[in-house]
């Protein structure tokens, strides 16, 4: 699916089966387009994570074995959060859902 039919599809303009309405979320959440368009995009790509429709491959864990720890509450950083790593320590907390920096730490 490319990004255009994607975001024709979850914009509603494309009618689409439920199947192809959770691929079209999967394919702009896969390839972070989701996190570039208007904020309602982003937040409805949230909220169908959290609800285990779509999912995110957030990597938590840094090449050198240290974990990604938000500075609000030491929590890891949101599945949903996009490319948060070493050149980029911002992104969503994953207890509190909001937009915080990462520092690196031990695992606990
Ligand atoms: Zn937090």
């Amino acid at each position: 699916m490319n990004t255009f039919d994607a975001v024709m599809i979850c914009e509603g303009v494309e009618d689409a089966t439920q199947e192809e309405l959770i691929a079209a979320w999967q394919s702009l959440i896969d390839d972070g387009t989701v996190w570039t368009l208007q904020g309602s995009f982003g937040r409805q790509a949230k909220a169908m994570i959290e609800a285990g429709v779509c999912y995110s491959a957030q990597d938590t864990v840094h090449d050198s074995g240290m974990v990604y720890r938000s500075e609000c509450c030491g929590a890891s950083p949101h599945e949903a959060s996009p490319d948060v790593g070493s050149d980029n320590l911002a992104g969503i907390c994953g207890q509190c859902l909001d937009g915080t920096g990462f520092e690196l730490g031990e695992e606990e």
